[in-house]
């Protein structure tokens, strides 16, 4: 690599400065750096006919942490002497544009990422720099592991299961030599020619109206935010040591019962490598201290796992032609769509978590099973595309890998087989919180309904609905459906396609999927049963 030249560092996801490796590389030999965030209007120019404030792609809550992030980026870079540069445009256009804009770049540095839109980002942007003599630098270092390894390892095929996945992983090859966690300095960032560069932009400045929403989310973005949480996780060893994902109780909310650096993780904020590397170090230091899957340090290989079977599966974020995802005849029934997704159910412990999905774009593991379960095979029957496009539209965390492939586990359409342990959208979240604290919380509406009934507030007396000052069916909805009868259908309905599956199992042709939705789609009766026993309740 010649000295005397300048490098590109293409910022997407890793928006940090500790254990960045592009970064790193991007700055060596270098006399001029010049550090890209591209802001795709795609994703960021609002979108008036979507169902929540945002774009057409994400919710306000994540552009406004997305931006947090960007600036505490800037802010980090400018002490190093540096700064990000925020052109605007499609990425690959704009980063080709200002390459061609004698920025003097041979190097292009950018973390490489299994989601498929970055994957079809970097064929166009890789094409143009070869064919220009840039050499690109682009290596793993979102996740533990490189997919791509352990795909390898395993015959050209990803493990479906988290043991088979662990047992293939090992040990991660970079854990036995420190990471590189801090820059003294950056080189100083080059012309820029005619590349309308800007500031980080504010949401206002993105064109969207002061919010109007009540609450915002509690999380902040940033490197800085994820460090200090990192920091403030791992202070308490025995809470660490002692972590079981399981035993967590999804109703707490001031302070909750895991990390939440799932955003930090999912822009990158925070390095999951830099993450395990301090758990390693905790787990040196205590007596005992628990293992995967239920551990802190499990939960990440959790992460990577998906991130693996995602890259390895075709159409993984689809039920046809997705060959580890079970064909199931879901309904296509948007009104308990909207009524899930809008807090409508009339099932507090689940309009309590939709609420809390909804302004702050986070809900502990649990109450996102409930949820998922409730809307696909416990209760609704909804095809679990929906939920996961509500999910990644909302979440603050929302990763592509994480959520189809927790989505495909909750939906017993992959992963997880049992689809007659449902959620009780009733006793499950009583058992964490009698009283229903949560619920008060997120349903202000139900605040003074008495404990006796705050999870199944329509079998309250007309005079206690009275002095609580919320009547069913005025003030909040009567359920969409009985849940006993419900769930037992959807049971049944289950049992039915998971028979046919195994049927079909290794001939699944296009003919074979259009005779086995036929034969569900034949099987009508309960369909109409439903709709009149939700006219009964509803
Ligand atoms: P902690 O328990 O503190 O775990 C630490 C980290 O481990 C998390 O930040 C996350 O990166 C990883 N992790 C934890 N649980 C899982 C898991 N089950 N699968 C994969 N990684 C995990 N997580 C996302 O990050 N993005 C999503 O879009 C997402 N969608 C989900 C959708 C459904 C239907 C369900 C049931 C779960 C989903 N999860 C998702 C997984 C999980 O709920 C969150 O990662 C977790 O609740 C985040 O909180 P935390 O950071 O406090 O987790």
């Amino acid at each position: 690599m010649s000295s005397g030249s300048g490098s590109l560092m293409w910022f997407r996801k890793g928006l940090r400065i500790h254990d960045n490796p592009a970064l790193e590389y991007a700055s060596k030999g270098s006399n001029f750096l010049y550090p890209v965030f591209v802001i795709d209007p795609h994703y960021m120019k609002p979108d008036p006919e979507a169902f929540s404030p945002g774009s057409s792609k994400a919710g306000l809550n994540r552009i406004q942490f997305l931006l947090e992030s960007l600036r505490d980026l800037d802010l980090n870079l400018k002490r190093l002497g540096s700064r990000l540069l925020v052109p605007k445009g499609e990425p690959s256009e704009v980063l080709i544009r200002c390459l061609k804009e004698k920025w003097d770049v041979k190097k292009l540095c950018f973390e490489y990422d299994t989601e498929p839109y970055y994957q079809a980002l970097d064929v166009k942007v890789k094409s143009y720099a070869s064919t220009a003599g840039i050499e690109i630098y682009s290596p793993v270092s979102h996740t533990l592991f490189n997919p791509a390894d352990i795909i390898r390892k395993n015959g050209g095929k990803p493990p479906l299961s988290y043991q088979s996945f662990l047992k293939l992983a090992g040990e991660p090859s970079w854990a036995s030599s420190p990471l590189s966690i801090t820059l003294s300095s950056l080189p100083p960032v080059g012309n820029t020619g005619n590349c309308n560069i800007s500031e980080v932009p504010t949401v206002e400045e993105l064109g969207y109206e002061e919010t109007q929403q009540d609450e915002l989310s509690p999380f902040r973005g940033g490197e800085t935010e994820a460090l200090k949480r990192l920091r403030e996780s791992i202070e308490n060893k025995e809470w660490v040591a002692k972590f079981e994902k399981p035993k967590g109780d999804p109703s707490v909310f001031l302070k909750p019962a895991t990390t939440v650096l799932s955003p930090y993780l999912k822009f990158g904020c925070l390095s999951s490598r830099y993450f395990y590397i301090c758990l390693k170090d905790l787990y040196k230091n205590v007596k005992t201290h628990t293992v995967p899957p239920v551990s802190l340090a499990g939960q990440l290989l959790w992460r990577d796992f998906f991130y693996t079977v995602a890259f390895g599966t075709p159409s993984f974020d689809r039920m046809r032609g997705n060959k580890i995802c079970k064909q199931i005849p879901w309904n296509d029934d948007d009104e308990l769509l909207v009524a899930w997704r809008e807090a409508r159910t009339g099932f507090p412990w689940i309009d309590a978590i939709m609420t809390q999905l909804r302004k702050w774009g986070w809900m502990h593991h649990l109450a996102r099973h409930c949820v998922a379960c409730f809307l696909t095979r416990g209760d609704l029957f909804v095809h679990w595309e929906k939920g996961r496009d509500v999910f990644e539209r909302l979440l603050i965390d929302s990763d592509w890998a994480i959520n189809n492939g927790n989505w495909l586990w909750l939906s017993c359409s992959s992963f997880f087989y049992q689809y007659n342990r449902i959620y009780s959208p009733i006793s499950f979240g009583k058992k964490y919180d009698p009283n229903g604290d949560y619920i008060r919380h997120f349903l202000p509406v139900l605040k003074d309904m008495p404990k006796e009934y705050i999870y199944e507030p329509w079998t309250a007396p007309l005079s206690i609905q009275n002095k609580a000052k919320c009547i069913i069916g005025r003030d909040y909805p009567k359920p969409v459906v009985a849940h006993d009868s419900a769930s037992k259908d959807c049971r049944r309905r289950m049992a039915e396609a998971y028979a046919l599956n195994q049927k079909m199992s290794g001939m699944v042709s296009a003919e074979d999927l259009r005779n086995l939705r036929r034969k569900l789609e034949e099987d009508q009766k309960p369909e109409v049963e439903n709709k009149r026993q939700r006219k009964l309740i509803g």
